[in-house]
């Protein structure tokens, strides 16, 4: 290996090699200030862009956790914790990251819930249960992969939790855009991604969502849900299976303000009368007076990704989902990145950053092998 670097570093066998902290040095200082990393991977993807590598119209969204370099032995439980008696100019970097980031939206500002342990070592890491053994503390690295080829269009460190996952999915299509003008036909995703506003997100930039609705307003007690009756947008009001409308507001108000806003959740109320004489009521409301409906303020792109899910593309999609498992399984088996060993949001996102260039890099090198060097007799 010490070969390998040397040749690597363009150094001959008896060149006087540099200090090992050059690379931590150099790390902490001119590579971040510069982004360096960032513009070396984003160097990748212009380079799978140009080779034909990436069509950028259906792209695929996920994340993994990656555990983080932090022990429960050294953490605080919610109670106890209490930031403001860290001293700033005498705390390791990784706890002044933790400061710098705490109105970020990936990281402090992601949830105000408070997580049940926090790290000494590294206290901008999760705690947390989600792949449903022991808990440990962690980094989510989120993906953005164009399904093509599996190249990956875009990279980014969070907290693990979901609201900062799936803004970063948000973060990341803006970024593409920006850096290589690409602007997708589909974004898919699993349901984690499925929630109304993100939905609506996508739908504001004509970008279809391959992805499960999260919806909450389905019954398990065998009664109709809201699936089930029909949306009347013109005259904003919903059609029951038995053909009555289910209407916000029965009158003119002459108060505007009192009218339907289009933000937030609306109400939709069927007749009293209708629902007590319906033959289908046991199926409808057996326990109330008439049937009720809320809609929320992003149904309509609800309802854009519930359209899609009935089509052939969609099933498509939920196979090509598939690829940016594929890409996690190989980051933790083969590049072995299965824990950190950077602390802090900036030293997660350098070894993110990084793994996703190697990634690219081998992809590259599969699809466009070097041509073999004839070897000097
Ligand atoms: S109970 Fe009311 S809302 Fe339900 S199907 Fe009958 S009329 Fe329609």
């Amino acid at each position: 290996m010490n070969l390998a670097y040397r040749w690597f570093c363009r150094l001959d066998l008896s060149d006087p090699v540099p200090n090992h902290s050059t690379f931590s040095k150099n790390r902490h200082g001119r590579f971040r200030e510069s982004k360096l990393l960032r513009h070396l991977f984003e160097k990748t993807v212009a380079r799978c862009i140009a080779d034909g590598l990436v069509s950028g119209q259906r792209l695929a969204a996920d994340a993994s956790l990656i555990e983080a370099d932090a022990n429960k032995q050294n953490s605080t439980p919610k109670e106890y914790w209490d930031r403001s008696t860290i001293d700033p100019d005498d705390a390791p970097r990784a706890v002044k990251e933790y400061l710098d980031v705490l109105d970020d939206a990936a990281f402090g500002a992601a949830s105000t819930v408070e997580p049940k342990f926090t790290s000494h070592s590294d206290p901008s890491s999760q705690w947390t249960a989600a792949r449903k053994g022991p808990a440990f503390f962690s980094y989510s690295t989120n993906y953005l992969i164009d399904t093509d080829y599996s190249v990956i269009v875009d990279v980014e460190g969070t907290r693990s939790i979901r609201q900062a996952e799936v803004g970063s999915v948000r973060t990341m299509l803006d970024r593409i855009k920006e850096q290589h003008d690409i602007d997708p036909e589909r974004l898919i995703a699993d349901s984690a991604y499925g929630s109304g506003p993100m939905l609506g997100w996508l739908v504001d930039r004509d970008i279809n969502p391959h992805i499960p609705v999260l919806d909450k307003a389905g019954r398990t007690d065998g009664t109709w849900s809201r699936i089930d009756f029909e949306w009347d947008p013109d005259n904003n009001q919903y059609i029951c299976p038995e053909g009555e409308a289910l209407k916000q507001f029965r009158r003119n108000y002459s108060d505007p303000n009192r009218g339907p806003s289009g933000k937030g959740v609306a109400k939709y109320q069927a007749l009293k009368h209708t629902c007590q004489a319906c033959p289908s009521k046991m199926k409808c409301c057996p326990n109330a007076d008439a049937r009720k409906i809320t809609r929320e303020e992003h149904e309509d792109a609800r309802q854009v990704a519930r359209d899609i899910a009935k089509t052939k593309q969609y099933a498509i999609s939920m196979r090509l989902r598939k690829k940016v498992e594929m890409l996690f399984a190989h980051l933790k088996r083969i590049l072995g990145l299965g824990r950190l060993r950077l602390r802090g949001p900036c030293g997660a996102n350098d070894e993110f950053l990084l793994a996703a260039t190697a990634q690219n890099l081998r992809k590259l090198a599969k699809i466009f092998p070097a041509p073999q060097q004839m070897r000097k007799a």
